[in-house]
């Protein structure tokens, strides 16, 4: 099982004591960067004493030079590592450039022999192992820079020939495009993975915290079977899609992880992934279109829109939907129940906004709707909309004399930060049509809360996006979702931050 390696940064020996103290029992090791401890080299020693003589858990002694860390660069760096092997430590760090001023020998512990690369991934990462294993090194330790996600899936592919293999192998990609290397090394055999002790103490790029990894992504539960989902999006960092499936793989008991992941080419992705065993993937913004071309089936509302939300992969199959449109469907059906409408048909619906919420509900309704009018704040890209699907297009300035049955925001207009602004003139409620809006954050929209307080029907965006998240999860896992604990999740991020 791969070991959870916490980087600790402090400058000092009782700063790095409380850190490691204040780190769960499921954190395996410490590692001690001494180049960020700065003075002359016998304080640097006695501070190193007193770590390794209370230290509460095993630790991995480093000591970068300055070029490669961020820290001072201490005196005597590589006899530090001597007295560190000697005091005890349990692994000492050392890079491979330095090997030829410090044989390992002379270290009576396990030695880590480590290659980083801060530029990119190298293409022949068999050559550097093949470098640093001719040291006699018990562990080698390859970190690049990940420039695209297609250097993870390459780091995870070599990771998986080189899982048990002496010496162990841990292979990380930093950057935000190597998350995926961090998380997924017990998938593939890794020997530890590397975490930071707090948010803003990331001892390298793309380290995310340790208690992220354990109960977000259940780091300590990832084996080999465990199947792998994410959402594919650039930018991610923001996605709250990670919190919400992860929640709902672990109430339901899969054995699955979902990550974050920053695509900037969807292609070699999808291929890249697909190869590593991925099961299943939310598409966002900007893949949705791109990634039609690239399955091998898809569903009649990714058809209808010409972008999807969802691929699912069996047996090698690429099955593509979109939950986006058959989610707001549902929301607005539950809205119609409860105003009492029976059908669509008898309907005048306003959909404000032609991006792709006001595209994907332009093509949901095209068939249903009694009538459909799309107002866009950029005329021409509600006559493009309303062309392919049989509406009628306006200018916002134009929308007040349709009195509509139903109106939908999908614009982003009410969307936090700017949470004060309404898409429409709240003299546009008085006949009290039912009001849908996609914007989920807040939760409550200025729209919604006016339309609330006039005693329309409102149908939440935060309804929608529940529902396109439990669509997905029951396509990918064929089991009833946690919906309840999905939208608590869900609820948390958006109140809570
Ligand atoms: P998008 O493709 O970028 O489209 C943005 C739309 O908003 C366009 O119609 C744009 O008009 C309009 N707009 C932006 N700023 C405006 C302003 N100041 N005044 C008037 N119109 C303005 O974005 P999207 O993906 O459709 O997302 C739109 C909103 O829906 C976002 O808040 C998103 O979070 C939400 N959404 C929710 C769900 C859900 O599951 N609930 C799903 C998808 C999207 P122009 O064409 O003139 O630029």
């Amino acid at each position: 099982m791969s070991k959870l390696c916490v980087s600790i940064t402090e400058p000092d020996a009782t700063a790095v004591l409380d850190t490691m103290k204040s780190l769960p029992k499921e954190v395996d090791i410490a590692e001690i960067r001494l180049d960020c401890i700065p003075g002359e080299y016998r304080q640097i020693k006695e501070k190193l004493r007193a770590i390794c003589e209370n230290r509460d858990r095993p630790v991995i002694v480093t000591n970068r030079p300055v070029k490669i860390g961020e820290g001072c660069c201490n005196p005597k760096r590589l006899i530090l590592l001597k007295d560190a092997a000697m005091m005890g430590a349990e692994y000492v760090d050392i890079e491979l450039e330095s090997l030829p001023r410090l044989s390992l020998a002379e270290l009576p512990t396990q030695t880590i022999v480590s290659y980083h690369n801060y530029e990119n991934t190298p293409q022949d990462l068999e050559r550097i192992y093949r470098q640093c294993r001719y040291s006699d090194a018990d562990i080698v330790k390859i970190a690049t820079m990940a420039t695209d996600i297609s250097d993870s899936a390459r780091m995870l592919e070599f990771q998986r020939t080189h899982p048990h293999d002496a010496p162990a192998l841990i292979a990380i990609c930093m950057g935000e495009e190597g998350l995926a290397t961090r998380i997924l090394a017990p998938k593939f055999g890794g020997y530890l993975s590397f975490a930071s002790p707090y948010d803003e103490k990331a001892a390298a790029p793309g380290q995310i915290q340790w208690r992220e990894m354990l109960e977000l992504y259940r780091f300590k539960s990832i084996n080999k079977n465990t199947d792998i989902y994410g959402v594919a999006a650039d930018p991610v960092s923001h996605s709250m899609s990670p919190e919400i499936h992860n929640a709902a793989f672990a109430r339901t008991g899969e054995n699955a992880v979902y990550l974050p992941l920053k695509v900037k080419d969807p292609a070699t992705f999808l291929d890249a992934f697909q190869q590593l065993g991925t099961k299943g993937l939310s598409i966002t913004i900007p893949h949705k279109e791109a990634m039609i071309t690239m399955m091998d089936e898809i569903d009649e509302f990714a058809e209808r829109a010409g972008a999807l939300n969802t691929v699912n992969i069996i047996n090698g199959r690429r099955l593509g939907y979109n939950t986006d449109i058959s989610a707001a469907l549902g929301a607005l059906q539950k809205g119609m129940d409860k105003k009492g409408i029976s059908k669509l048909a008898d309907c005048k619906v306003l959909l404000i906004g032609a991006g792709g919420a006001g595209r994907a509900l332009a093509c949901g309704l095209s068939d249903s709707a009694g009538k459909l009018i799309i107002a866009n704040r950029t005329r021409k890209r509600a006559e493009k909309l309303a062309e392919e699907t049989g509406g009628q297009a306006c200018g916002l300035d134009e929308m007040e004399g349709y009195r509509p049955d139903i109106i939908i925001n999908t614009t982003s207009v009410g969307m936090a930060p700017n949470t004060n602004l309404t898409p429409i003139p709240e003299n546009m409620l008085e006949h009290r049509p039912l009001v849908m809006d996609a914007v989920y954050n807040p939760i409550e929209t200025r729209l919604l809360r006016s339309a609330r307080k006039m005693r329309c029907v409102t149908v939440s965006g935060f309804d929608w996006f529940i529902r396109q998240a439990t669509e997905q999860f029951r396509i990918w896992t064929g089991k009833e979702p946690p919906q309840k604990l999905m939208a608590e999740v869900l609820r948390t991020k958006l109140t809570q931050g």
